[in-house]
């Protein structure tokens, strides 16, 4: 049950305490993750944000200003087809695609953001629910946006299923997540801001990222390598 998500390894050492959680490191391919890993109710918890102000979200015109930059490099990945982001919260990047000309619709599992999202942004369809749920569905997809929220989730194989579960075949995804081998990581790890149980949960490196991938039907098509941020940034095919 404590097996590696990335490699099914069972052999960890210590990595790292923070907060009165442990982080454990795969001898094996390296991945970096927490153990025990808190049940998926339990981490759900964390975003349950209900009472969240639906008529304001923290710094939305910067938010759009990003997701716009954002969503013009990916132009060509979901101009008139159909577009999901996943772990959309305020559905900035969500509505920056359908203004682009995409099909688009939004999830997430926060109350309060799919609430704003809904109000501000009403030509997206918002879900508001589990990964789980929306999988079974059966939508399917032409691209897929999901950032930074792998590192939030407790079961990466579920994860990975569900996007294998909505991406057409030849589909893209393209996924950020932060990089924990990158040399702007403080060599006291336990300083860097990302380290942060029980929000992340699971941190990767792009070999970890890529192996991940690959055992889920897609390849890695292209990488964004950020020099000043510990961001790994990838765009996967799935397999036809
Ligand atoms: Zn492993």
């Amino acid at each position: 049950m404590d097996a590696c998500p990335i490699c099914d390894g069972v052999q960890t050492a210590f990595y790292a305490r923070q907060d009165d959680y442990n982080f454990v490191v795969c001898r094996n391919c390296g991945f970096v993750f927490l153990l025990p890993m808190p049940s998926a109710a339990a981490l759900a918890a964390v975003y349950d944000d209900a009472a969240f102000d639906v008529a304001r979200y923290p710094k939305a015109r910067s938010r759009m200003r990003r997701a716009m930059f954002r969503a013009l490099g990916l132009w060509p990945h979901f101009f008139r087809k159909d577009a999901i982001d996943v772990g959309c919260g305020g559905g900035f990047v969500a509505e920056s695609m359908r203004r682009l000309g995409a099909r688009v619709a939004g999830l997430d599992i926060s109350p309060g953001s799919i609430a704003y999202a809904k109000d501000a942004f009403p030509g997206v369809r918002f879900f508001e629910e589990s990964f789980e749920t929306f999988l079974a569905r059966g939508e399917t997809f032409d691209f897929i946006h999901s950032s930074e929220v792998i590192e939030h989730i407790g079961d990466v194989k579920s994860y990975m299923a569900f996007l294998a579960g909505i991406a057409r075949p030849g589909a893209r995804v393209f996924l950020t997540t932060p990089d924990i081998a990158h040399p702007t990581v403080p060599e006291d790890v336990t300083k860097w801001d990302m380290l942060s149980p029980p929000r992340h949960v699971q941190l990767f490196t792009e070999a970890t990222l890529t192996r991940l991938f690959e055992a889920h039907g897609f390849d890695i098509v292209k990488r964004y390598y950020k020099k000043n941020a510990p961001t790994l940034q990838v765009l996967a095919r799935k397999r036809v």
